[in-house]
């Protein structure tokens, strides 16, 4: 997928009862910095045990320097990345959120996800007098349980349980509260979330002394920490200074893991769902290679992905074929958010300004070129167009996942299925919009036949409109209720 606009996710980051541990949460924080880039911040516990948290838009090197990290003391931190999939894009929807408590800022949040019964909840939290400060998910779940904390007297740990059972939709969670460290997970495991230990304080089972959680354990070599497992779907874990990390609830329902975090938003060097990464990409491409022993092999063949999300299925279709790999699209890294822009035009121009071709390495050549997904198709429109600019022979284009029919309503930030060009055109209507040679998806079947685990255990919503929880304004996303699918 050419990433832009339609598809961020966030990241959540926590540390417990290490030195340093804002700086630590900041370190995770740039590993996981594609999760989203459009604002960050971090929540410590100071000497007098309040919660501060430093927050503020843009990138974690610019926000989270080291004077913010200087301001942040104490061994424990939480923290946050994100693109907005909900709520508007702006400061006060920065993670993490400090609630305020009866006993004072003693609480902070961070949360990745979306829930599909938001709007319900916040209106029954506004009819009992709670006030909220911004338009996301982690601030309702920190008010809820603060809600049924201090109005109904439960302990946090059984707020967090009830709270559990009320959302619907995807949330991995860091809570802090006073001395104590939660992370909690919706019983689905839509998103990928682990715990990972600080291996300078020696092997063997954990103490929560040291322990630190992610969305992506990417993040975790460069600060010493070895991963540990996932949090499980539906589980809570506690962590107190000096005790064994507890889990404290386990209360699964039917796995959903999110497929498009193992096709194209988790890096390539994490393992989620159990599963390696870029191993699973490049039985993308390997199954993909498969299917295509019509397009012959030879020196003039030459196997590319759209990078960098396309790179390991690129490389599993070219080992597979035994045709030669190679980085004909250079990708400049450094546009960051000037590339996500709203419009249409505007992601035009980013296309131009994120991916170059070499000069003198197209022509005569046939290309097959890899992309993780189609979403609109523009932006891939665009780099075709660049290739034969750039004097490809041939452009076979081929997609590392099924096609895209369906919004996202748990975190991924998907447009309608009226724009989802896999329900506007025909297969080969897309190919002459695309302008490509041939163009093939990654077969259903055989894409079920990938994954590391049942195929039931995987949400692949966006590809067979199986949703689990039919979300609130379900129609007006939808949109086109008229479209029928490819
Ligand atoms: S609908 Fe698609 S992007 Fe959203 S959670 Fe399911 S598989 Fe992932």
């Amino acid at each position: 997928m050419v990433r832009s606009r339609e598809a961020e996710v966030c990241g959540i980051a926590g540390v417990f009862e290490s030195e340093g541990a804002a700086s630590l949460v900041a370190s995770i924080l740039f590993a996981i910095q594609h999760r989203g880039q459009e604002s960050c911040g971090a929540a410590a516990r100071d000497a007098a045990g309040r919660i501060v948290a430093y927050k503020g838009m843009g990138l974690v090197k610019q926000v989270l320097d080291e004077a913010a990290q200087a301001r942040l003391s104490g061994a424990t931190a939480i923290g946050h990345v994100r693109y907005p999939t909900a709520g508007c894009s702006d400061a006060v929807n920065a993670q993490p959120h400090a609630i305020e408590l009866a006993e004072g800022p003693v609480m902070a949040i961070a949360s990745n996800g979306d829930l599909i019964n938001y709007g319900e909840l916040r209106s029954r939290m506004e009819a009992e007098g709670v006030v909220f400060k911004s338009d996301n998910d982690a601030e309702l779940i920190g008010r809820l349980i603060a809600l049924y904390h201090v109005r109904n007297g439960l302990t946090i740990e059984l707020a967090i349980a009830r709270v559990q059972r009320e959302l619907k939709g995807a949330f991995s969670t860091v809570l802090m509260h006073k001395d104590r460290l939660y992370a909690f997970r919706d019983p689905h495991g839509f998103r990928p979330f682990v715990m990972g230990h600080l291996t300078h304080e020696g092997e063997g089972d954990p103490t929560s002394e040291g322990t630190v959680f992610a969305s992506e354990c990417c993040g975790f070599g460069i600060i010493g920490a070895r991963r540990l497992r996932e949090v499980k779907p539906g589980e809570i874990l506690r962590l107190e200074k000096g005790k064994p990390v507890v889990s404290v609830a386990h209360a699964p329902l039917e796995p959903r893991h999110c497929v498009f975090e193992l096709i194209y938003f988790s890096r390539p060097d994490s393992t989620i769902f159990g599963e390696s990464v870029y191993r699973f990409r490049e039985r993308i491409g390997a199954s993909m290679a498969a299917k295509d022993a019509a397009l012959a092999n030879g020196d003039d063949l030459v196997v590319m992905p759209v990078p960098d999300s396309s790179n390991f299925i690129a490389l599993g279709y070219a080992k597979a074929k035994k045709a030669e790999f190679g980085m004909g699209l250079l990708r400049n890294h450094y546009v960051g958010r000037t590339f996500i822009k709203p419009t249409q035009a505007s992601r035009d121009e980013g296309v131009k300004q994120k991916f170059n071709p070499l000069p003198d390495f197209f022509p005569g050549k046939r290309v097959v070129l890899i992309d993780d997904s189609i979403v609109r198709g523009t932006s891939l429109r665009k780099l075709v167009r660049m290739l034969r600019g750039a004097g490809a022979r041939e452009i076979h284009v081929r997609i590392g996942s099924p096609k895209v029919v369906g919004p996202c309503f748990y975190g991924i930030d998907t447009p309608t299925r009226e724009e989802l060009i896999a329900n506007r055109m025909s297969e080969a209507e897309i190919r002459e919009y695309l302008g490509a040679d041939s163009l093939r998806w990654l077969d259903v079947d055989d894409f079920e036949g990938l994954l590391p685990g049942r195929r039931p255990d995987f949400c692949t919503a966006c590809f067979d409109l199986d949703y689990i929880y039919p979300p609130e304004g379900f129609a007006a996303k939808m949109n086109a209720p008229t479209v029928s699918l490819s």
